[in-house]
């Protein structure tokens, strides 16, 4: 069996600074009608911090390797777990939806740059599913007693999916249903966003998910007050583009 990850996740880790290694599924399982769990084992420092993502490397349809970034769920003994949106087409949905027990995968991590903001009292979490992973291991780490809030936009009933958190924290839900919108339509989260009345004392946004709505986002909480340095916005992926081989949504404003 060949545990040396290719030269080229050699050389990105290398130059990024991190790991590269081959991990091993352990399995993929549905876990809702738009995601896939899928447990790795393996390196375990690759999972870095709450916030943090792994890239790995699969093949998209041409058979040319590509990278695709997904935030960890969570970290146990020597596994690490991801939920994947898995109900498009595309490299990285297609390798959560097909990925067997005992397969190998070249993975470079930890990724991200954007952890737990320590000094704040509230966390509010906004997006689509694909951040939902990592909402919930971010919310997971907040020391209690702390608030954590998520407005997410679902298309199925299904995907609203739960996590256990420290007690003591204070925890609200607002799932938003797509409602047949657009993906790149801001308009539900938005009207989410709005029925969230900010508490008075420090808070820290996270926005993960569509790279236009995302940015809508960040505008709506800088118009409500909220600090540049509290809102964190990580563009996920684009509306009806592919990611870059890199695992990059484009960042053209077209
Ligand atoms: C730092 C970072 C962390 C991420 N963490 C996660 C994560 O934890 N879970 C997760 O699921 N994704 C995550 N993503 C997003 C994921 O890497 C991208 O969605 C990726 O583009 C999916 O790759 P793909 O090969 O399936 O589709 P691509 O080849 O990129 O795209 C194919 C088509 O599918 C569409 N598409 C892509 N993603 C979605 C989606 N989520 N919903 C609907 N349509 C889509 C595109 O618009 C395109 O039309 C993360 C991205 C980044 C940058």
């Amino acid at each position: 069996m060949n545990l040396t990850p290719d030269a080229s996740s050699i050389e990105l880790a290398r130059r990024l600074d991190v790991r590269a290694r081959v991990c091993t599924v352990v399995s993929s399982t549905p876990i809702s009608t738009s995601l896939h769990e899928v447990v790795l084992s393996g390196d375990v420092e690759l999972a870095g911090v709450p916030g943090n993502d792994l890239m790995i490397r699969v093949k998209d349809d041409t058979g040319k390797f590509v990278r695709r970034r997904y935030s960890v769920r969570g970290v146990d003994a020597d596994q690490i777990t991801l939920w994947v949106v898995s109900a498009h087409n595309g490299p990285g949905a297609v390798w959560a939806r097909t990925a067997s027990p005992g397969d190998l995968i070249d993975v470079v991590g930890p990724r991200g740059k954007i952890p737990l903001d320590t000094h704040a009292d509230w966390h509010v979490f906004v997006g689509d599913v694909s951040g939902l992973g990592s909402f919930y291991r971010l919310a997971q780490s907040i020391e209690v007693p702390g608030r954590a809030i998520f407005i997410v936009e679902l298309d199925h009933d299904d995907d609203a999916l739960t996590a256990d958190f420290d007690e003591g924290l204070g925890v609200t839900g607002i799932f938003v249903d797509r409602d047949g919108r657009s993906p790149s339509d801001p308009a539900g989260l938005l009207s989410g966003l709005a029925a969230f009345a900010f508490p008075p004392d420090q808070g820290h946004a996270y926005l993960f998910g569509e790279f236009k709505v995302t940015k809508v986002l960040r505008e709506a909480l800088l118009d409500r007050g909220l600090e540049d340095e509290r809102i964190s916005r990580k563009a996920f992926w684009r509306a009806g583009r592919v990611n870059a081989e890199n695992g990059e949504p484009e960042k053209t404003e077209d």
